[in-house]
This record gives C-alpha cells, structure tokens and sequence, in this order.
C-alpha cells in the first residue's frame, strides 16, 4: 500500500477494492460464477456502513427539516412516467464500437470530454487511440445508446408489457407529489426525500462502486415558488456541501464545485452543479444539485391531464412550483467515506492500518474481546455482550492472539474495543481502548454500558 504521510494514505481503486473483500465490506455480485459487471453486493461490515450513511443523510435532510417529508415508491411505475419525464426519448449517453477489438466505451470518456454533442465527440475521438487494443481510427461514429433497463410486466412480451427499473428516484417523487401536498398538508416550500435503488444500463461499469447499473440514490426534491429559485438554489448547494463536510466529515480539500456547461446539463436541468470528489480514480461527480424548473411538474400536467399547479393563498397566485433537486449516489458517498477515512500509520516501526470513519458511520460500534477462550473468561465476556448489545452493532471475538484482534478492528474502524481479562473477574473492571488514539483505560464493568453510550453519543 502507497504511503504519503502519517496519516493518509491514498488508495488506488484496485487496493480500496481489494480492501473492501478482505475486510467484509464489499464482495462482486455472484462472484462464485464470475461476477456480473456492474452489480456487487455489500458484506457484513458494508451493510452496516451503508445503513449508517443513509440514516445520517435521512436524519440530516428529513428529519432536521419541519418541512420535508419521506417517501418509498416502488422501483416500477407505469411506463408513461418515463415517457413524460423524457428519459424514453433522452436519457441517453454516447455510445461508440471499436471495430477491431469490439469494445464498446463511452465517446465522452474517450474523448475526455463532458460535451453530449455527437458531432464535436466524432471531430473529438478522431485521434483517440481504444483504450482497450491501441488502435486508431479504429471507432465506430458516436450514436445515442438508452441507458434504461427493460423489462416486462405480466406474463406476456409485448410491447404492451414493456416497462423499466427506474433509472432515478425522483420520478416517482412528482408523481406523489399532490399525494404527498395534500396529506401532510404541504405549503410551498415544502419538499419529499426518497433513498431507494435505481438501475441504468452503463455502457462501461467501472471504478468499483462509482459507476454501477444497480445503483442506489438518496434524492431530496424540494418543491418551491419560482420567484425563490435563486435563493434555494444556493442554501441547498451549501445544505448539501455540509452534509458531506459536517455529517460525513469529507475533507474539503478533496472536494470541489464543477457547474454544468450548456452541452453538459441533463435534458430537465436549466442549472446543475455537481459536487466533485477527489476519488481513488480521479476528481469526480459525488452528488449533484440541479434546478429542474417547472420541468417535471408541467410534464406530468399534461401528460396524465391531472392538474399540478399550486395555489398560494398568501398572495392569491396560481403557479406551477419550481423544483430545486439534491442528489447523490450511495455507493459513490461509500467509497468516499471509506477513501477519506483509510489512514496508513506508523506504530513502534510497525504499519497500522486504520479507518478513522466518524463514530455514527463505524459499522461495528464496540468489539468485546477476552483475552482467552477459557470457559470463565468467555462466560464473563459473553454477559458483558448481552448487556452491551441491542442498540448499536457490537462484535464478539475471541480467537487469534490481542493485538491481532485490535488491528482487526481498527481495519474496519471500530471505535472502542472492551478487554477482559482475568482480573476481570476479581475487579469486576475491563479494559476500554481507544481506537485513534489507541489510550487505554480502566472501567468498572457496572458503569460499561452507560460510559459506552456517552462516548458513542459525544
Ligand atoms: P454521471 O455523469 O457520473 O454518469 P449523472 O450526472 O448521470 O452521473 P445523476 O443522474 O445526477 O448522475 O444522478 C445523481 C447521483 O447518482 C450522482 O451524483 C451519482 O452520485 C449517482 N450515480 C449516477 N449514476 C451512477 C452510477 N452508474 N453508479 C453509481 N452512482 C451513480
């Protein structure tokens, strides 16, 4: 593993995956019969890190707000509501072939280019080499290939039964959103969150998690009067950035804004600013706020002849509300979390590898370990575990030399280890260490619980 000082270390893509199998974090989706490109499945730590960060970011954008309410749609809706929200006609990346090896990329990413337009990519990949044999003039000419994944509805397949996975959460959120309005009794502004799965059929799966075609999106569509576009724009852009800074604790310095060129915006978007993560593969899209104007709204006006519009009682006015959008991708905040947080230190000329995730995010809380497998240690370590447990994620240990178990949990980031050992059982007294600093203090088992819970809450 690369070493740049102390503290960081940054990972390339192929050690943060490495490490997530090793670790129990991540594992390629049926793996036993090679792997499906662009599915994996989340192991026991992973499961535990990715609940974690979509409670934060629920707690952070659902719950800290009076005025914003969830919501849980079902992954396939009536395929009209992909037509009317334009994702049937234009949810479209640029596709090309390389005629000799007959790989297939996306024209942008060869050309290195953010551009959607199909004649500047063609002038664009002219002297592009295949990133996969070398060849030159090799590619195919740029067409629009639909990232959308089919299937069919019913026991027929027609184009009847024809429908999608949804390729956002957002869709299903306009199309609750009078539902939505009336039952909570919604003034503008108001807004609707949703964290669900979301399928696109990626031409090139890569980079781990950062490009899937199961994906998984934490969506908040905030619904408000056109007038205050300019205003809501900017607080959600910062709500956003301090979510990722404050909650996820990202550090700015790996972070950045990159605002959308005319050629870049998605087909609903009249502004877009992405927010930029200096990733194990480079400086990339982590989340996106985008200013969907009356976009969806007036889309699902006509195409379903329910009318959306909104009347303001404050100051008699009808108007179709404008829509601010913050969007962001869970894997992609996954390995995020996870790139910020792997930390390479030096420890009596030995390396220690630790992942100093925010105590909220750590998947295991507390790792209870006694120091021998004997039976009265493990009866003592065992009560001490029923007690510990039930509220948060607590591990049980016991093989394997001490200092291996530490190492262990600080590899996966375990905030507070618990050793007993056979004092214990006279003083009635564990040992409590620290996992970034690695202190280490005396606690009588009597106070564990309530100490633990303290520390964890602080
Ligand atoms: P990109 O330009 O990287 O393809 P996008 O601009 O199409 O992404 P959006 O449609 O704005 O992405 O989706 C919102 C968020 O969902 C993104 O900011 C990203 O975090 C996440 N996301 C999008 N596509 C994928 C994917 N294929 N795999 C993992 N996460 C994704």
């Amino acid at each position: 593993m690369k070493q740049k000082d102390n503290k960081t270390s940054k990972l390339s893509v192929d050690e943060l995956t490495s490490y997530a199998k090793r670790r129990g974090f991540v594992f390629q989706a049926s793996e036993i019969y090679g792997g499906l490109s662009g599915f994996w499945d989340y192991g026991p730590y992973g499961v535990e890190l990715i609940n974690n960060l979509k409670q934060a970011w629920w707690k952070t954008f659902v719950y800290n707000n009076f005025n914003i309410f969830g919501l849980d749609s079902a992954i396939i809706q009536n395929p009209k509501l992909w037509e009317a929200s334009g994702h049937v006609a234009g949810f479209v990346d640029p596709m090309i072939d390389c005629k000799k090896c007959q790989h297939r990329f996306r024209a942008d990413h060869v050309a290195g280019t953010e551009s959607a337009n199909l004649k500047e990519l063609e002038t664009a990949i002219l002297d592009k080499a295949c990133p996969q044999c070398d060849a030159k003039g090799a590619f195919t000419k740029p067409r629009q290939f639909n990232m959308m994944l089919t299937t069919h509805v019913g026991p027929a397949e027609d184009d009847a039964t024809l429908t999608y996975l949804r390729p956002e959460t957002a869709g299903s959120i306009y199309t609750n959103y009078e539902n939505v309005r009336e039952t909570v009794r919604g003034k503008i502004p108001f807004g609707i969150a949703q964290i669900g799965k979301a399928f696109r059929n990626e031409i090139t799966p890569r980079d781990f998690l950062f490009r899937t075609r199961e994906l998984e999106q934490m969506e908040m569509q905030y619904f408000i009067n056109p007038n205050t576009s300019k205003k809501e724009y900017e607080q959600w852009r910062e709500y956003t950035w301090k979510f990722l800074t404050e909650v996820v604790g990202l550090n700015k310095s790996n972070m950045s804004w990159h605002q959308h060129g005319e050629g870049e915006k998605a087909h609903y978007a009249s502004a877009a600013h992405d927010v930029y993560y200096n990733f194990p593969h480079g400086n990339k899209e982590l989340a996106g706020i985008h200013d969907r104007s009356s976009y969806d709204l007036k889309s699902h006006s006509k195409a379903s002849g329910k009318d959306l519009s909104y009347f303001d009682d404050s100051t008699n006015k009808r108007y179709v509300p404008h829509v601010i959008e913050s969007s962001m991708g869970v894997g992609r905040l996954f390995i995020a979390a996870l790139t910020e947080a792997y930390t390479v230190e030096q420890v009596n000329g030995e390396e220690r590898i630790v992942l100093k995730l925010k105590p909220q995010l750590a998947p295991v809380k507390v790792a209870i370990l006694p120091l021998s497998k004997k039976l009265e240690l493990s009866k003592l370590a065992k009560s001490i575990f029923t007690d510990v447990a039930g509220e948060y994620n607590v591990e049980y240990d016991e093989t394997q030399s001490i200092g291996k178990r530490y190492r262990r949990q600080d590899e996966i980031g375990t905030p507070y280890c618990v050793t007993i050992d056979f004092d214990s059982i006279q003083d009635q007294a564990v040992t409590l260490r620290e996992r970034d600093t690695m202190g280490q203090e005396r606690i009588k088992i009597s106070e564990l619980k309530a100490c633990l819970a303290k520390k964890l809450a602080s």
